[in-house]
């Protein structure tokens, strides 16, 4: 029997002219994600996306697993189709359901006309499925308040489906439809998770790693690319920069205060990170920093890190407790790679008294101490470029 698959999308960005851009980047992203499965074709039909096998051997469980990594998705449904005829429509919607009525559920039906030209309207649609269903499946029990399962039939204009499930999509907006922007990745819990809740809300992602070899290991990196290979089921495609970091953090740590130097540091990152974003055509910058987690993240301390950027800086994170971050690290299953042991160089020269409320006429006059041009211009000109996500 054939099944087809019916997406809901977001509805927000479905208002006005901007609906027909969301849908096909939605349709775009969608078949990005799908393609290596088979042919489909993927339309959108009176406010839903149809994704519509065209290979026998597609294996819908896939299909519905990559789909709900893909954002502007809300909710989406498996659906058998049937021939617009009330006597296909029931025992089409029977043998679909097979498997889900061999238990004892209770259920009911709803239907959805859109077809004015059907002969019968969504509660007459409604009680001959029902009462064929339950002819047919004396187990099952009808309960219209509180039912185990809702079986849906909607007469479309080509056809009538059957679904019996709603999943739950990944939400958000398309990938690519908010613009680009430059997450600054650590092999931390905190970065990934901003990476995804930006992704979320329709940017596509560059990322860009510090990297302070022999003080921060291959391994260090290597578990960066790791993480940002998981982000990438929901992102897409991303590159990775890598930026040699050793000879600014040795500096710092020669020539300036001790207190000073994780925010100095910390400046001379956005700076860099910025000059590369503006390279790549990014327009902001992301991280994960959150209120009060660390020394280098108090309100004092991240208006000294702004001063380094002139373009916008989103933390997606800042007002969320680390326990909530955590969740969301579980949920997209980057937590356990994160966990992972490794070194990352904003703790290799970590002072032991830092400063939680710098004086930024101060740090400015610190890092003022040496020029920092050259250096810098150097890491941006010696950035590594690594493809993430060739698979996605
Ligand atoms: P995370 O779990 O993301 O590592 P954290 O709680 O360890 O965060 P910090 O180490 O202070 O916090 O880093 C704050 C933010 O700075 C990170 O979320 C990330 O955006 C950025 N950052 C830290 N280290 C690096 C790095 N090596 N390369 C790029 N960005 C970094
Ligand atoms: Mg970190």
């Amino acid at each position: 029997m054939k099944e087809i698959i019916l997406v809901k999308v977001g509805e927000i960005a479905l208002k006005g002219l901007n609906r027909k851009n969301f849908e096909d980047l939605l349709i775009k992203n969608i078949k990005r994600k799908i393609h290596k499965l088979g042919r489909f074709e993927v339309v959108a039909s009176q406010s839903t996306i149809r994704i519509t096998p065209l290979d026998d051997f597609i294996d819908m469980d896939e299909t519905a697993q990559k789909l709900s990594k893909v954002f502007g998705v809300v909710a989406f449904s498996r659906a058998c189709i049937a021939e617009k005829d009330i006597e296909k429509i029931k025992e089409t919607a029977a043998e679909y359901l097979k498997p889900i009525f061999s238990e004892n559920i209770s259920f009911k039906v709803e239907s959805k006309r859109s077809d004015k030209k059907f002969p019968y309207g969504s509660p007459e649609i409604s009680k001959m499925v029902g009462g064929y269903l339950a002819d047919t499946f004396p187990n099952v029990t009808v309960d219209v308040h509180d039912p185990d399962v809702t079986v849906t039939v909607e007469i479309r204009d080509f056809a009538a489906y059957v679904h019996a499930s709603v999943e739950e999509g990944a939400g958000g907006l398309p990938v690519s439809c908010g613009g680009k922007a430059a997450i600054l990745i650590s092999g931390g819990i905190d970065s990934p998770v901003a990476a995804y809740m930006m992704a979320r809300r329709g940017i596509e992602l560059s990322a860009i790693h510090f990297a302070s070899p022999p003080y921060t290991s291959e391994r260090a990196e290597e578990k960066v690319r790791d993480l940002l290979e998981i982000v990438s089921d929901y992102s897409g495609k991303m590159n990775m920069y890598t930026v040699p970091f050793t000879k600014i953090q040795e500096e710092i740590q020669k020539n300036s205060p001790e207190e000073l130097f994780t925010i100095i540091m910390r400046r001379l990152m956005m700076n860099i990170a910025q000059r590369i974003a503006k390279n790549i055509g990014c327009q902001a910058l992301i991280t994960g920093e959150s209120l009060g987690q660390v020394a280098s993240q108090t309100i004092g301390a991240l208006a000294c890190t702004d001063e380094a950027a002139d373009m916008p800086v989103f933390r997606p994170l800042i007002g969320m407790d680390k326990k909530d971050i955590i969740d969301i690290s579980k949920k997209i299953n980057t937590f356990e790679t994160s966990c992972l042991p490794y070194e990352d160089c904003c703790t290799v020269f970590t002072p032991r008294h830092p400063r939680t409320k710098p004086k930024i006429e101060l740090v400015r006059k610190a890092q003022a101490a040496v020029d920092w041009e050259d250096m810098i211009r150097e890491a941006v000109e010696n950035v590594k470029i690594t493809p993430i996500g060739e698979d996605n």
